[in-house]
């Protein structure tokens, strides 16, 4: 069956074909809309945001909506290889530098987990430069686990108020933060 999913784009690292952070996204995005079996059904503007971690360079960030048959794992899989062939180096710690970043946020069929797997992704709740973009083309997207709409959780965040399911003690990032490249 057919379903669609939300996911987060973010790069940070040129590319020597595709260029800056935000060219590099956008032909991520064509990169997607041309594998079989994924349409892209919807992609707010790229904008820049504040570098999470020990990364110290500026991100690019988007969401897109996708329509796939896909199951989660495989497209994870998809959306793995897809970074790969966009030169991504993992330098072996989380939130380093790296030129392409593809998390899957939410499932239209609820959430997901499995061994390397969770849907809703576990932290973007409380990061700015994921529900800004996202807030542009699924502010009623509902969260299965909080029960709250994307416009909530980011109105929720500019206030900082409390989320009622416990999150992992990370930075936040303000979503007034986020800027048009
Ligand atoms: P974060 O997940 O905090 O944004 P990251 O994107 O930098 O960090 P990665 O190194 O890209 O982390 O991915 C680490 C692992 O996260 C992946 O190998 C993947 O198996 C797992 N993972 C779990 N849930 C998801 C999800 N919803 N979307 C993408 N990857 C996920
Ligand atoms: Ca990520
Ligand atoms: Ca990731």
């Amino acid at each position: 069956m057919r379903s669609r999913y939300l996911i987060a784009v973010g790069g940070n690292v040129r590319h020597p074909r595709y260029g800056s952070p935000p060219k590099v996204l956008r032909a991520a995005l064509r990169a997607l809309d041309g594998e079989k079996g994924i349409k892209l059904k919807a992609a707010s503007r790229i904008v820049a945001s504040a570098p999470l971690g020990p990364s110290q360079r500026r991100y690019a960030n988007a969401a897109v909506i996708v329509r796939s048959k896909l199951d989660p794992p495989a497209l994870l899989a998809r959306l793995q290889a897809i970074e790969h062939r966009f030169a991504r180096r993992r330098r072996g710690r989380r939130w380093g530098a790296r030129t392409l970043d593809l998390d899957i946020v939410l499932w239209s069929m609820g959430a997901w987990a499995s061994p390397g797997l969770a849907i809703p992704h576990p932290a973007y709740r409380t990061r700015g430069f994921v529900l800004a973009p996202a807030l542009t083309i699924a502010r009623d997207w509902r969260d299965p686990l909080t029960v709250l709409t994307i416009a909530h959780l980011a109105a929720r965040l500019t206030r900082r108020t409390p989320l009622p399911i416990r999150q992992p003690g990370r930075a936040l990032s303000s979503v007034g933060r986020a800027t048009d490249f």
